[in-house]
């Protein structure tokens, strides 16, 4: 996949709009208040970061195939997550599972630094081109196992999962700050979206819904 021609389409249709409309009633309408959260998904051209032949359905309310069986998130759990991590302007925040690179998107307009770490080379490619020409300019994207996380810049203020891990990796743990935010959709088959928080005392655990993520592959699966 290649970032989406949008502007092609630009003509044609008033994302801007359509963009409006996703923040007040696929978010606001639920539970989504984080005002920094409606503002950076009422900004971020989310069109530009599926595939050409699903650009008519960007702003919809589900998930779109991305290719290598791997899927753009539905925009009202992007928020979910980022609103649970709470992000803050001078945090450094890892995501894994770059996928089309629109959940890095957002994250960067709310912090400093965004790493995201991404299996699949083609896509860990094609997103960090995509976030390049978008302007996308505080996102790294390197091609590697998020089971490991990366160590040259832990500890993370946050870390977002956005593939589902059978069990948080402990790795991942270890590499989030004190005061830090964790996101991750865990099970196996059904998961729960899950917050974890690290505080002086250990580590606690806070269950926000069900969902439905695709697995994190392990490196030697792939
Ligand atoms: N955040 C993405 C959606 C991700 S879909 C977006 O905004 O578009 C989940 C992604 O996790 C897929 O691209 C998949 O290839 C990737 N993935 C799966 N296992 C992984 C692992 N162990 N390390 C890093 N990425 C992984």
């Amino acid at each position: 996949m290649s970032c989406a021609n949008g502007e092609k389409s630009e003509g044609k249709r008033d994302f801007a709009l359509e963009r409006e409309k996703m923040v007040r009633e696929q978010l606001m309408r639920r539970d989504i208040t984080h005002p920094g959260v409606l503002e950076a998904m009422s900004q971020v051209p989310r069109h530009l970061f599926v595939p050409e032949k699903y650009i008519s359905s960007a702003y919809s309310d589900h998930p779109l195939p991305i290719g290598y069986d791997q899927t753009i998130s539905q925009p009202y759990i992007v928020a979910l997550m980022t609103q649970a991590a709470a992000p803050e302007k001078e945090d450094v925040v890892l995501e894994i599972g770059t996928g089309s690179g629109y959940q890095a998107a957002v994250l960067s307009m709310l912090c400093r630094k965004v790493y995201s770490i991404e299996i699949v080379p083609e896509l860990a490619q094609s997103a960090a081109e995509c976030l390049k020409k978008t302007g996308y300019d505080n996102i790294e994207v390197k091609t590697g196992d998020g089971y490991i996380g990366w160590e040259e810049y832990a500890p993370f203020d946050c870390i977002l999962i956005t593939a589902a891990p059978p069990k948080v990796p402990q790795a991942l743990l270890d590499q989030l700050k004190i005061g830090g935010r964790l996101v991750v959709p865990e099970g196996s088959y059904f998961q729960e979206l899950r917050l974890y928080t690290k505080d002086e005392e250990g580590i606690k655990r806070k269950d926000l819904i069900p969902v439905r993520f695709v697995p994190m592959i392990h490196g030697e699966e792939k």
